[in-house]
């Protein structure tokens, strides 16, 4: 299986990763969902942007903890390399990830769509100015902006707010001239993302799906499904990918 997914990257003309949070849970990062998924362990009321604004302080004390203390740790997995080393090879065209723990940008890819956006700016609610979180610090919660005194958010979507641009339209775009989409680690319950692959299927791309179990992809519109753990399948697609 995995010998035929490489064989058709090699022939793709341009190909999209579209990852997850099963692609970091080998970094240490649990996934929202399922036994051990951080909807577990916390109530997912303090990411809803009307919370955040009447809560600030309550809603950071948790956003701390969570995606900077916790997450802000964790290192890239040889998922995470092996798409980088795939894109600097010309065997991937682009990233359009949903996950906002920056790992793909610090495994070395390139041309990542940060669909939720990221964790690694802070941005004013009342005067819309982006600050990087180490200028700020968060030491004193909530952060506030020194332009205007607004309070801080991370500059990642909380439930409740728009997808933001440009990796909306980028991504979307993907989705119309890619004519092979992977599929990393996603269960695709999370709209409008989850609308991302159907719509390459539709335009004609095949897909390639990497999961430790079926998604709501898999019956529907997965070409090849190469069931397992990311790590261990992107690293034998990479092998393959190094011999051609
Ligand atoms: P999800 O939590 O809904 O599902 C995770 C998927 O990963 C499941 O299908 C699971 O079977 C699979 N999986 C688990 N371990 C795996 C492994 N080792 N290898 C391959 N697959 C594995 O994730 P989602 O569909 O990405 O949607 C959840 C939303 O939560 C996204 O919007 C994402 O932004 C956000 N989120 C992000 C992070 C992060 O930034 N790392 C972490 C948690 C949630």
């Amino acid at each position: 299986m995995i010998q035929e997914a490489a064989d058709i990257i090699k022939k793709a003309n341009r190909v999209t990763a579209f990852t997850g949070a099963g692609i970091s849970v080998e970094s240490g990062i649990p996934p929202f969902r399922g036994e051990n998924g951080l909807w577990s362990k916390y109530d997912p009321g303090f990411l809803d942007i009307s919370y955040f604004h009447s809560n600030p302080l309550e809603s950071w004390k948790l956003i701390k903890e969570i995606f900077y203390d916790f997450f802000g740790k964790a290192t890239p997995n040889k998922a995470h390399y092996g798409l980088a080393e795939m894109e600097k090879a010309g065997f991937l065209d682009a990233i359009i990830t949903q996950n906002i723990d920056n790992l793909h940008q610090k495994s070395g890819s390139r041309k990542i769509f940060e669909f939720h956006g990221d964790s690694r700016d802070l941005v004013c609610v009342s005067c819309g100015k982006k600050y990087p979180v180490t200028e700020i610090g968060l030491d004193n919660l909530p952060p506030e902006c020194t332009n205007c005194g607004g309070v801080l958010k991370p500059d990642f979507i909380f439930f409740g707010e728009q997808i933001p641009e440009p990796a909306r339209t980028n991504s979307f775009r993907e989705a119309e001239i890619s004519d092979l989409f992977i599929l990393i680690g996603t269960t695709g319950e999370v709209t409008p993302a989850s609308e991302i692959p159907f719509i390459a299927k539709e335009n004609g791309a095949k897909i390639i799906e990497i999961n430790i179990a079926k998604s709501s992809y898999t019956d529907r519109i997965t070409n090849i499904f190469l069931q397992g753990k990311a790590t261990e399948m992107i690293s034998g697609l990479v092998k393959e990918l190094r011999e051609y």
